[in-house]
């Protein structure tokens, strides 16, 4: 009978899930099966996966006319892992992606009633994202209350950051009531951040970017592995341009479009996170990949305007670290587009950074020529197996 730990990303629309069993040792954990329910609230959608990335399931959920979708999805997910792993493995923990730790939670947190109030509290700080989490955690206290589960929070990679990196210039009153920059990825900059030593040596602990550019997109600047800073802050509308969200923008925007325009608060966040970046300025799709292939002038210009947004953001975290040592690309775009990567780097020459051509349009891990004076790598994220870690080590689970 083997152990496993379930590890839960809940978005607003979907539940993603992963198994992974406890291994000895330092081995790390390895994936049994993951997968996903998509379209919750509309037409549900499940999804499985084995560990060798073949299809184990697929099917489509009964439209749900219950108000709250996470609940069933949660009840799918968990009817599959005893239909398919009974017998051969154990569900002993449970791990979930928490967009939001604010300033409390600086590491993973076993959840119990007190932690799941403050949870709730955060929830104003990002009422998109944080939501969804719950709803989750609850679902599972309700169909398992015996089974320990663990928060890990994309903001507390971030809490490492000097205190002049986090601030605002705003009132003090205000930065004391929570409006200040938390960043967010940090998942995926922690799994960056650890695997750096086998890619960089002795130059891990030095000054590296990690741009994390996927459909939410981010730099981060580290030094000693550790954030230095970021380029989202209070949300995760700051900093790149996105697939929808607007990324740096002028706040008195905002207020035009309030006080000149009339719009409503809801009607300027749905504009801010859900038609802007990509898809407002190509007015085509928020999918680089689309956008690549087009020949539509807007999307020449989108792709311009988020790799000019990136230059620019990079150089800004490598003012914040005072030079640079390595760059790292991972995610959807950072991981899959050779072409991106190229000009980014390109505009980015100044840096001392010369490519080799031939290993970044392989994905390298090394895509530099071996004299260049800042390397540049493409290192795969993944904040899943970051999650089950840290249920490991917070629970003290072993095989
Ligand atoms: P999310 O933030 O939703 O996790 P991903 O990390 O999956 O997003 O990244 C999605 C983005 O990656 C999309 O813009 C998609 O077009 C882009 N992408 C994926 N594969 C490629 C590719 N081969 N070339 C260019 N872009 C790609």
């Amino acid at each position: 009978m083997h152990d496993v730990i379930l590890v839960l990303d809940s978005g607003s629309s979907s539940l993603k899930f992963a198994v992974y069993e406890i291994t000895s040792g330092a081995a790390p954990l390895s994936r049994l099966a993951h997968g996903q329910v998509e379209g919750l609230g509309t037409h549900p959608h499940f999804t499985a996966f084995d560990a060798e990335g073949h299809e184990a399931d697929n099917s489509l959920l009964p439209a749900n006319s219950s108000a709250n979708p996470h609940e069933q999805a949660m009840g799918t997910v968990l009817a599959w892992l005893q239909a398919h792993r009974d017998g051969t493995h154990r569900l002993v923990a449970a791990g979930h992606r928490v967009v939001h730790g604010g300033r409390v939670f600086a590491s993973p947190v076993r959840i119990n009633s007190e932690v799941l109030l403050k949870l709730d509290a955060l929830s104003s700080l990002a009422p998109l994202h944080q939501p969804p989490a719950l709803r989750a955690i609850r679902a599972l206290q309700a169909r398992l209350p015996e089974l320990p589960q663990v928060a890990c929070f994309d903001t507390a990679f971030h809490r490492t950051q000097p205190e002049v990196a986090q601030a605002y210039a705003l009132p003090r009153s205000l930065s004391d009531q929570g409006i200040r920059r938390y960043g967010f990825h940090g998942l995926s900059y922690q799994y960056i951040s650890q695997t750096l030593p086998q890619f960089l040596g002795d130059k891990a602990g030095g000054k590296v970017v990690v741009a994390h550019l996927g459909n939410g997109a981010s730099m981060c600047g580290m030094k000693g592995q550790r954030s230095m800073a970021t380029t989202m802050g209070f949300t995760a509308l700051d900093g790149l341009v996105m697939g929808t969200r607007c990324g740096n923008l002028d706040p008195g925007v905002v207020l035009h479009l309030i006080e000149q325009k009339g719009l409503s608060p809801a009607e300027v966040s749905d504009l801010l996170y859900k038609r802007s970046g990509l898809l407002g300025v190509s007015g085509l799709s928020s999918d680089l990949r689309e956008l690549l292939d087009s020949d539509a002038p807007t999307a020449q210009e989108a792709i311009e305007l988020f790799v000019y947004r990136a230059v620019r953001e990079l150089g800004s975290l490598v003012a914040a670290l005072g030079g640079l040592d390595a760059l790292v690309f991972t995610a959807g775009i950072g991981e899959h587009s050779t072409e991106i990567r190229q000009r980014i780097c390109e505009q980015s020459q100044w840096l001392g950074i010369e490519m080799d051509q031939q290993a970044n349009a392989q994905h390298g891990p090394r895509i530099t020529a071996a004299d260049s004076p800042v390397s540049v790598w493409v290192i795969p994220t993944n904040e899943e197996s970051v999650i089950a870690e840290a249920v490991q080590q917070v629970l003290v689970l072993q095989r």
